[in-house]
């Protein structure tokens, strides 16, 4: 049980120390090893990212240059359209005015005339008076008309002067006096936007104008006047021109606006052509210009890629244009950049991003390093936790299997002590079952026993068996005579006596009180009767002390077809014999 207690403790303590090598180990090694692919993946994460905004970089950029240039021609074409419609309104609240003033003078002067004055002198004090009213180099004046169209005013205008122009019609076939007496008949004022001549100039050319006519109640006359919107919107475009002319001048990015006929009306960059267009030398402009105008037709906007000569690099270089029409107008703003500095400008930010990833994975790279050295150093330090845990676990196992052992050795040499106790203890015990406690001979259970065995073996090796019994005689005069005590003396003193007589292989035994039984295995009943008188002699011969002599008397018998019970019988008979003829024999 020890030994085997052992074994299996010293394969134990093979196996704890294999395990205690990974979980010291695993630390050290797997920490470190995750530690370090989050690192590498997150770096992989870091790089294609850096990839992918590189990417977007190139499509975003010429997108956003894009989107930039649109929004810039957008705001600028906004901003001219805004400006427009203010002019526009100025526009109708000045000839309205106009008209307004020119209604009160000639309302006032009525008024101070009507009593005093004729019809005819009132009129003509009116007719001087706003004669003198006009504007824009004479071309907004005040005139008046009656029912029949026939005009008051314009001396300047002789041709007009008291003649009926109701029939007349505008460039585009519009009764536009007709027009203008219905707006004064029906609604007593109101605007009309037509076309008219300009003094001075070609009578068949015709301008845009915008008229505001006002009932003139006396003379049931229509008050009205004009003006050019060309006129109006000259000064004020040159300004705005002007203005759009510095957008970008610093750049080489042009912002040009021509109209629908090719002219240019705003050129930051060739400011010598504008206005030029059938003077332009310059075949590449001319050639660009009908190209533009190609490319937008039927168009509200359009791109345009087209080779232009790159004043910074001097060469010819693609360069890309957006186009659209400004509403309202039949003007066209264009605006365009160099495909080429785009891609440099891309360049220039590649590489500041580059150079700023660079530093960044330098940083990355030192932090990493530096998380690897404290995971390594958190690892080792777990690790040897670990370790100093398992080991005091493992001295601790040791010493309670060194005591463990020690139990069981003592347990062991306990459990044999005891067992040697238990062996003398049934050995006493069986002595004491059979032996005879005075005479220290087998006692009768014993010793028939005995004899019981004997005949079985005997009978098997058919070999001779005698019994021999003897009995003490007189033993009752020895008791009364001497006393108990002296008696049991006496029977172990014989007991001893016949027991050194006997050969080894002879068992006695003590049949009942003074009466003894001698089993005498391979011995034939002659043998038995030589020994027989031999110890008949020897007692006879023996001095117990004070007592004196003492004599036995004996039965022998050889065993033959006997059962056990007429064995005995018959050597208790011969015993029996021996008593009746007087004592002291050996009867067979
Ligand atoms: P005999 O045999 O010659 O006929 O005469 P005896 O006096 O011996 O008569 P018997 O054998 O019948 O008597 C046996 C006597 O032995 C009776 C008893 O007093 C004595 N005796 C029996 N057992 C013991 C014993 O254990 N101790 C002592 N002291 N005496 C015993
Ligand atoms: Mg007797
Ligand atoms: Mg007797």
């Amino acid at each position: 049980m020890a030994f085997h207690v052992r074994k299996s403790q010293g394969l134990y303590v093979k196996n704890n120390k294999k395990f205690l090598k990974i979980i010291t180990y695993a630390p050290l090694i797997f920490i470190p090893i995750f530690v370090f692919l989050i690192i590498i993946s997150s770096y992989e994460v870091y790089s294609v990212s850096f990839e992918s905004s590189i990417k977007n970089l190139e499509t975003n950029f010429l997108y956003n240059e894009k989107k930039a240039l649109e929004t810039k021609v957008n705001n600028i074409s906004n901003l001219i359209v805004f400006q427009r419609s203010r002019i526009k309104k100025e526009l109708l609240n000045r000839v309205k005015e106009r008209v307004y003033m020119a209604h009160e003078i000639a309302s006032n002067i009525y008024d101070e005339y009507k009593q005093t004055k004729t019809k005819k002198d009132i009129k003509d004090i009116i007719i001087t008076s706003l004669k003198t009213l006009s504007w824009n180099k004479g071309e907004s004046y005040i005139w008046a008309m009656n029912s029949s169209g026939v005009h008051y005013l314009l001396e300047d205008k002789k041709m007009m002067q008291g003649k009926s122009f109701r029939n007349f019609q505008d460039a585009n076939g519009r009764y536009i006096v007709q027009e203008e007496n219905a707006i004064c008949k029906d609604k007593k004022e109101g605007y009309l936007w037509d076309t008219f001549t300009k003094p001075e100039k070609n009578y068949n050319a015709q301008y845009k104008q915008v008229a505001f006519v006002k009932a003139f109640k006396p003379y049931n006359w229509c008050l009205g006047s004009a003006e050019f919107l060309d006129t109006a919107t000259k000064k004020t475009d040159k300004f705005l021109f002007n203005l759009i002319s510095q957008i970008d001048k610093l750049k080489h990015h042009y912002v040009v606006i021509l109209n629908s006929k090719g002219k240019l009306l705003v050129d930051n960059k060739l400011p010598q052509f504008v206005g030029k267009n059938a003077n332009i030398t310059d075949k590449l402009v001319v050639k660009t210009i009908s190209d533009f105008l190609n490319n937008i037709k039927g168009k509200e906007t359009s791109t345009y890629v087209y080779d232009w000569q790159n004043l910074v690099t001097n060469k010819i270089e693609k360069k890309y244009a957006y186009l659209k029409r400004i509403p309202n107008t039949n003007w066209i703003i264009t605006s365009g950049i160099f495909l080429s500095e785009i891609e440099n400008e891309i360049e220039k930010q590649k590489v500041s991003m580059i150079g700023m990833y660079n530093s960044k994975t330098k940083y990355m790279f030192l932090f990493a390093v530096t998380i690897l050295l404290i995971s390594l150093l958190i690892s080792f330090l777990l690790s040897r936790k670990i370790k100093k845990y398992f080991t005091e676990y493992e001295n601790s196992l040791e010493n309670k299997s060194i005591e463990l052992e020690e139990l069981n050795i003592s347990l062991e040499e306990k459990i044999q002590a005891r067992t040697s106790e238990l062996v003398k203890l049934k050995d006493n015990f069986e002595k004491l079952a059979t032996t005879d406690n005075l005479t220290q001979l087998h006692n009768r259970y014993s010793i028939m026993n005995i004899l019981e065995q004997e005949m079985k073996r005997l009978k098997r090796h058919d070999a001779p068996l005698s019994i021999l019994m003897y009995d003490i005689d007189h033993f009752k005069s020895v008791n009364d005579t001497y006393g108990h005590d002296r008696g049991d003396k006496v029977l172990s003193l014989l007991s001893k006596l016949v027991r050194d007589s006997i050969r080894d292989i002879d068992y006695i035994g003590r049949y009942g009180g003074e009466e003894f039984l001698i089993v005498m295995p391979n011995t034939s009943l002659h043998n038995a009767a030589i020994y027989a008188e031999r110890l008949r002699q020897a007692v006879q011969e023996y001095s117990f002390e004070e007592l004196g002599k003492l004599t036995i008397s004996i039965g022998i018998a050889e065993l033959g077809n006997d059962s056990i019970k007429s064995f005995f019988k018959r050597v208790d008979d011969l015993l029996y014999l021996s008593k009746t003829k007087g004592r002291n024999r050996v009867s067979y």
